[in-house]
């Protein structure tokens, strides 16, 4: 058992973040995002949950696999207290839908709390997701800005608003960078840029590390 799995010594229950994504690549604005959420919400732990079949996307471009999407977000959540790359929904296979994913954390650490994060282009989403009421049912949303996202919340939903350092990164402009061959640095952290390299993903950056 690591020291994350202990139960706290106020016996207070479990606070577990799931922050779920595509991750195709896990960038600076998701991890500023998760220790900023875990920080004010005071969560023992947060989990980068990596979609087997994100179903919102499917069709609409080539995915990355979901196993070297997994290894970019193990690699940048590294050495990084509370924070955890999520392998639920790989392990499950087939599409992935939060709902399910909630119920396996609940089986796995009986009595947390689970805190949906989302950003809030994501959220504006939510009631297409399957079974979201179950999603309501079982965690608190969490809503973080994201910068020239349209901010359109669905009504009657118990929200949190968390403040987090609005970063205008997303995974689309990364992808469209490694092909082009523009800089990458800073905006994606060195573990993650190593197995972009050492996997040759998305058709670049083959080559060592200039
Ligand atoms: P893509 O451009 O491929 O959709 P993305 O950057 O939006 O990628 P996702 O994996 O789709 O990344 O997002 C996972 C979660 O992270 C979503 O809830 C999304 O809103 C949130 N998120 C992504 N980028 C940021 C950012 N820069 N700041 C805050 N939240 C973000
Ligand atoms: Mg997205």
């Amino acid at each position: 058992m690591s020291t994350s799995d202990a139960p706290r010594s106020t016996g207070k229950a479990l606070r577990i973040g799931l922050f779920g994504g595509t991750f195709d690549p896990p960038h600076v604005g998701h991890l500023v995002t998760a220790v900023n959420v875990m920080h004010t919400l005071d969560l023992d732990r947060l989990i980068l949950m990596v979609a087997n079949m994100p179903w919102q996307k499917q069709g609409s471009r080539r995915i990355t696999p979901a196993q070297d999407r997994l290894a970019m977000v193990e690699a940048a959540v590294r050495g990084v207290p509370g924070l955890e790359a999520g392998r639920t929904e790989i392990d499950r296979g087939g599409a992935s839908y939060t709902a399910d994913t909630l119920v396996s954390l609940a089986d796995n650490h009986p009595g947390a709390q689970f805190f949906t994060i989302l950003g809030d282009d994501a959220a504006a989403g939510l009631p297409s997701w399957e079974r979201f009421r179950d999603v309501l049912d079982r965690s608190r949303i969490v809503v973080v800005d994201r910068p020239g996202m349209p901010v359109v919340l669905p009504e009657g939903i118990d929200w949190i608003r968390v403040e987090v350092p609005r970063l205008e990164i997303s995974s689309t402009d990364l992808r469209s960078r490694l092909v082009d061959g523009r800089p990458l640095d800073y905006l994606i952290t060195p573990p993650v840029l190593g197995v972009i390299r050492e996997r040759a993903l998305y058709g670049s950056l083959t080559g060592s590390p200039s």
